[in-house]
Parts: C-alpha cells; structure tokens; sequence
C-alpha cells in the first residue's frame, strides 16, 4: 500500500524537495494535498502532474482539507509561526507529522507533545540536526545518550567583526553558503536566532535540558548533528547538505530508504568545529535563556524574532537590532504567567510579544 502523503508548503523550498522525492518514488507515495499561502498558479501545475491530491490555500481552507485528507504523513514546510495551527490540525487528524516547521514546537512545546501521544500520531524531525539526532538516538538508546551537539554553518557572516556587523544589509543576510533556503530561515541563520530555534526544538523533542545542548560552529554542514554516549563516544551524521535526504528519511520511516542523495568524497573533505561567538551572535545566548526561563518564553522569542526578521529585510531595523528587539521583548514579558498551554493560550502569548516588538520598533523611529 502506498502511504497517503500531504505537504504544507509545497511552493516552498522544503515543499520543493519534498516534491522531488514524491516524484521519484511514485510507486511508494501517492500525494493527497497541497497547500500554499496565496500561489494558486503553481498549485494549478502540481494538480496536472497528481490530479489525485486537494489544493488548499489560504489559513481556512487549508485547515479544512487537513482534516478531511486522510493522510498518512503529513510533510509541513511552512515557514514561521503561521505552521502552528497546520501543525496541530494534522495531529487532530490523526496523520504522523514530518516537521519542518520548527517553530510549532518552539511556540507548543509540551503542549503538542501530548496532544501527539493522546492522538498516537508521530511527530518525525525534518529539520537536518534534528533528523540527524532523531536517528542517532534511534540507533544508540535515548538513555545512552549524555549530551546532544548540534552543528551550525555560522552563516555569511561568521568571520564578521561586531562593527562590520552593524552595517550588514538584507541582501548580504540573503546569502548563505551552503542551503539554499527560504527568506525567514536564511535570515535567521546569519543571525544564529536559527540555531537558538533548533536548541529550543531539540530539547523539546527529545527531552535534553539545554545544559545537555551543544552548539558547535560547523563550516561545511557535512556533520549535521552528533550525540555524545555516557561513555564518552561521539556519534555523527555525515552527508551533503541536501534536505531531500531528511524529508524521504522522515517520510520513509520506520522504514530506511536507500535512494542515494549524493555521496561524500573524502579525498576533498576538510571539517572544522568552533566555538560560537555568543557576543557576536546574542541570538543564540538569548534562546538559551528562554529555555532556561521556561514557557512560553520560548514563544516569545519566536515571536518577537518573526518580526525583528521581518522589520530587518523592510529596512525599519539593522541586523544588531534583532536581537536587541527581541531581548527588549522577553524583558517585557516578565513576569510570566502560567497557564495551561493550548492553542489559544499560545497564541495569546505570540500576540502580545508581537504588540511590545511593534512598539521597540516605533519607539526606535522616534
Ligand atoms: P519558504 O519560505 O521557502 O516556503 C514557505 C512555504 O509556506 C510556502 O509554500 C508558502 O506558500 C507557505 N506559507 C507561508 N506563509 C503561510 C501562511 N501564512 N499560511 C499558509 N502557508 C504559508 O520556507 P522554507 O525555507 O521551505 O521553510 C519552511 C519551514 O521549514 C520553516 O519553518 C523553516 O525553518 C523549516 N526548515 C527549512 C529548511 C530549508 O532548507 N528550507 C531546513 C530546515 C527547516
Ligand atoms: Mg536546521
């Protein structure tokens, strides 16, 4: 039996890769949704190449066919918090959920944990590191497992002075060295806020406090993540930078495919590990801190770093400015409040860190 797949996001830069693979392997997958914000022409295209799958655009409609699909596995590739709502619907829906969208579990943590274990649906990571340590621990015992190493590209502006930082524009952000992704994530990956995502996400997915949580500066993004064992091994994930690889693991499982998607050639391979610059990159100190701090801070960050991003590439900001809006932000959120965590409580929590990073930004222009 083929396995019923839908993809959230299919115009996007995972949507793509995924679409890729539901192309090579027809005779494993039969795609049964696609959705998008508002690019209904491309959509169009992808109903002539599978006549079979719904389209769906815009937030009601997209909800909708989630919940009357009747995927397998759901691949969701939306970008920033607007995968959130998606996210919980496929888990309503009973789908297993291929995640991309780290932000769900940055804003929903806990909450979406337990709404998967009370729906029996699984949530399998998409993001590189996350399937990386996903299938590590798969292989070695999460109670093996000492500490996790996420791995980080640094970004276009790694060697950058704070001073030369300053001035860095939305264009010079826009090019990453080694994904090729969408504007939110490529963003968020020169200012390491990407990483500061991941530590929040790994440590909800696979319950590592964030002491247990590493970064290593990883130049190549050959080494996606690696787990440290109790006896002191260290455990990696090597491959091309290509996140078909992630999405047809995820989509695979728990079967492995073994379709090649690239191979290393070791004779020209050269890996360095350093030591993130945390003055230079506060983005990464301050998810720390909002782990440290508990929900929703994590929420708050995401939120308040949505529209630091989105003020960035507008020109309203410069680049030092995101995380000093978003540190602005979870300053202002104190003390928190805590409530049981659902969907409206959430979303609560996102609104209003977006209101007190509107008013950094006018208060700014001042
Ligand atoms: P993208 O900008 O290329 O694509 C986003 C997709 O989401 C598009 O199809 C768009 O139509 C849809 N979308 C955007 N806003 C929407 C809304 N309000 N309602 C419904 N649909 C909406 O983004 P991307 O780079 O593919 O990233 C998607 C997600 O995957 C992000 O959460 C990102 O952090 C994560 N991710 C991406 C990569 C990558 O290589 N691109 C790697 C790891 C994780
Ligand atoms: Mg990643």
């Amino acid at each position: 039996m083929k396995k019923r797949v839908a993809i959230l996001g299919a115009t996007g830069s995972i949507g793509k890769s995924a679409l890729d693979i539901l192309r090579k392997k027809r005779d494993l997958f039969q795609p049964v949704l696609f959705t998008a914000n508002n690019n209904a022409s491309e959509l169009q295209i992808l109903k002539k190449e599978f006549p079979a799958a719904l389209l769906a655009l815009g937030k009601k409609e997209i909800l909708d066919a989630i919940a009357k699909c009747d995927a397998d596995i759901t691949v969701n590739g939306i970008s920033g918090a607007a995968g959130l709502e998606p996210s919980l619907a496929v888990i309503n829906a009973g789908s297993d959920l291929a995640l991309a969208n780290k932000e769900t579990v940055v804003m929903s943590g806990t909450h979406l944990l337990s709404l998967a274990k009370e729906k029996n649906v699984k949530i399998i990571p998409v993001d590189s590191e996350h399937s990386a340590i996903f299938l590590l621990i798969m292989a070695h015992g999460r109670e093996n497992v000492s500490e996790i190493i996420l791995t980080a590209s640094g970004g276009p502006f790694k060697n950058y002075s704070l001073r030369k930082l300053k001035t860095v524009t939305p264009r010079e952000a826009l090019s990453h060295p080694t994904w090729n992704m969408g504007q939110k994530i490529t963003i968020d990956s020169a200012s390491l806020a990407n990483k500061g995502l991941e530590v929040i996400e790994a440590s909800y997915l696979f319950n590592f406090p964030p002491e247990k949580i590493k970064v290593t500066i990883h130049q190549q993004s050959i080494v996606h993540s690696m787990i440290r064992l109790n006896n002191g091994a260290v455990y990696a994930q090597m491959s091309q930078p290509d996140m078909r690889l992630p999405i047809s693991d995820a989509l695979s499982w728990p079967e492995t495919d073994f379709s090649p998607w690239g191979s290393l050639d070791f004779t020209s391979l050269s890996l360095s590990f350093e030591k993130p610059d945390l003055e230079k990159f506060p983005m990464l100190y301050l998810a720390y801190e909002a782990l440290k701090t508990g929900a929703p801070m994590p929420t708050v960050y995401n939120a308040a770093n949505e529209i630091a991003v989105k003020a960035f590439l507008e020109g309203d900001i410069g680049f030092l400015e995101i995380s000093a809006l978003v540190g602005y932000v979870m300053e202002k959120s104190l003390p928190l409040e805590k409530k049981p965590w659902n969907l409206e409580t959430i979303l609560a929590v996102d609104r209003k860190a977006r209101e007190l990073a509107e008013d950094f930004i006018r208060l700014g222009r001042q």
